[in-house]
């Protein structure tokens, strides 16, 4: 970290400074300008708290140098990252892995169904809520564990690994055994405690970015769970909130490439929720690939018009057919 002080900074100030830094435990290395002193804090080995030093008298501004996401940054860990589910691998040099089911679990027919369905259209990997976290209490919540138990069972059936979101530290234990993937809501992104105990866990985290979360905010919730020990973390663009009101949120694709250089993590899209719009899925779903993303997540309904929850934008299964299609095309062009 370096601390810049103001033009006018007497040199009792200066002296006070660096006597704060050192009671923190660093060494600080006063650096003299023509305008101003800068002082330059060393010995530490990850982001410095600076709340006591930026209120003391005579400091304009204190610069960050090392970031609070040091466990996830590429700085530190220059080799890509590959997440292992259950036997399908997300990462650089990886075919981008397609996530698709309903947004929530309904019924075991219909989980089956859905299944099959994005099973024999060429999906990776399962999805399904069975706890919502829903924006209005009236609205349908989830099946809770019956919704786990059929979600794991169109997973056996079907041979796909299957996700499904955490909302409560006490659902994580049953949530465990029934799935291979640990999702994080943009709803829970900055929910710490939870972060830090789906760390301990040890199991994949499918972790999705915050409705209006910066990208250093989006890192740091990611450090908070690679800071317990678990690496297998993927992180998800699913969208954030602007005064646009024409999309569910808006789709921010540009983090792609720039997480790719930031993290050495994993980072998939989902088109679903960004758009909130059927219709734009297909498109933004390729322009996610085309931005180098590690995969994407897509709701699929057998019977969209029906779904409890967030039929506006699934896809029915014909629809999901014909876009693995045209995925298929666009990812041997793309060199996979
Ligand atoms: C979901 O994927 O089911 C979901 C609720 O998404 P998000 O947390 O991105 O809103
Ligand atoms: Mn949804």
């Amino acid at each position: 970290m370096l601390i810049v002080m103001h033009h006018h900074a007497s040199q009792e100030q200066i002296d006070q400074v660096i006597a704060a830094v050192e009671a923190m435990g660093f060494k600080a290395e006063p650096i003299p300008g023509s305008l101003r002193t800068a002082i330059g804090v060393l010995g530490n080995q990850g982001y410095v708290d600076d709340a006591s030093i930026r209120i003391l008298p005579g400091v304009r501004e204190t610069i960050h140098v090392s970031k609070p996401y040091k466990m996830v940054s590429r700085d530190f860990h220059p080799a890509s990252t590959v997440v292992d589910v259950a036997g399908v691998r997300f990462g650089d040099g990886q075919k981008p892995v397609v996530i698709a089911g309903p947004c929530s679990i309904e019924t075991e027919e219909q989980m089956l169904a859905a299944a099959q369905q994005v099973k024999s259209a060429g999906a990776q990997m399962l999805r399904g809520g069975a706890f919502k976290p829903r924006t209005g209490p009236h609205s349908f919540q989830g099946l809770g564990l019956e919704g786990l138990k059929y979600l794991q069972q169109a997973g056996k059936a079907s041979g796909l690994p299957v996700v499904t979101e955490v909302m409560r530290i006490e659902q994580l234990e049953v949530i465990c055994r029934h799935a291979d993937m640990l999702q994080i809501g943009a709803r829970n992104m900055q929910n710490f405690d939870l972060l830090k105990e789906v760390g301990k866990t040890g199991h994949p985290v499918l972790l999705k970015r915050g409705m209006s979360a910066t990208i250093e905010e989006f890192l740091a919730a990611a450090e908070y769970i690679l800071a317990e020990g678990n690496e297998q973390v993927v992180l998800c663009e699913r969208g954030i909130r602007t005064f646009e009101k024409s999309t569910r949120n808006t789709l921010d694709l540009s983090v792609v490439p720039l997480i790719r250089e930031m993290s050495h993590l994993p980072i998939i899209v989902d088109p679903s929720h960004a758009t909130g719009k059927r219709a734009l899925v297909p498109v933004m779903g390729k322009a996610a690939l085309i931005a180098g993303a590690h995969g994407l997540m897509i709701e699929v309904h057998p019977n969209p018009a029906k779904a409890l929850c967030d039929g506006a934008q699934s896809l029915s299964g014909a629809d999901f057919s014909a876009l693995m299609e045209e995925f298929s095309g666009l990812l041997k062009y793309l060199g996979h």
